[in-house]
């Protein structure tokens, strides 16, 4: 089923877009949790972690993490550090189906994570 991030895909609806490819989009979240969060997705509907198959799957996960170095040079946090997170159903606290890597930077990250 399509979600919203379809139509930040079809740019139907606005997002500030920080990177686009054949297959990738990254645009900043609406409501960040740190001063650079960024939402790397593949532009295929993949709505979570357990639809990926490696067979299938590999050479775009392969490029979503190409991407978020890029963007993370891009902000100034790559020699910093950053955080790559992918929520991934109910208790993983996944709020929108279509696959999405969250990149959050440019403060400390806590761990455990909430
Ligand atoms: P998750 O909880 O992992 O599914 O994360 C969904 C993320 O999408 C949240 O951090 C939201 O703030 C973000 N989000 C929802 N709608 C939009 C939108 N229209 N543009 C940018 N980010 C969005």
């Amino acid at each position: 089923m399509s979600t919203i991030f379809s139509k930040i895909i079809n740019k139907e609806i606005p997002a500030d877009i920080v990177f686009e490819s054949e297959s990738i989009l990254a645009f900043r979240d609406i409501n960040p949790k740190a001063p650079t969060h960024i939402l790397i997705i593949p532009k295929i509907e993949i709505a979570k972690v357990t639809d990926i198959k490696g067979s299938e799957h590999a050479e775009l996960l392969g490029q979503m993490y190409d991407a978020a170095n890029k963007i993370a040079e891009n902000e100034g946090i790559a020699e910093d550090g950053f955080r790559l997170v992918i929520n991934c159903g109910n208790n993983g606290g996944q709020e929108v189906y279509h696959l999405h890597m969250h990149l959050l930077g440019g403060r400390q990250m806590n761990w455990p994570p909430g």
